[in-house]
């Protein structure tokens, strides 16, 4: 009577993320700052300028394959 569900998904922390938005209400674009291209913040669905906001995101590991440990 087990749900095998439950494993899938544990809790990941969220944190507030600075992120870029499409500034198009009609879009729903937008991205992670860090992955935002350097200089321009271009709407990667309909090419509109992007304005800078915040979101709670669930937490990116660090796609370094060494695995940092979380130093408390
Ligand atoms: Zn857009």
């Amino acid at each position: 009577m087990y749900s095998s569900r439950k494993k899938t998904v544990e809790e990941l922390p969220e944190e507030l993320t600075a992120i870029w938005s499409c500034s198009d209400d009609n879009c729903n674009g937008w991205m992670r700052d860090n992955f935002a291209l350097s200089s321009t913040h271009q709407c990667p669905l309909c090419q509109s300028e992007m304005v800078k906001g915040e979101r709670m995101l669930v937490a990116l590991a660090n796609t370094s394959p060494l695995h940092h440990k979380a130093e408390d």
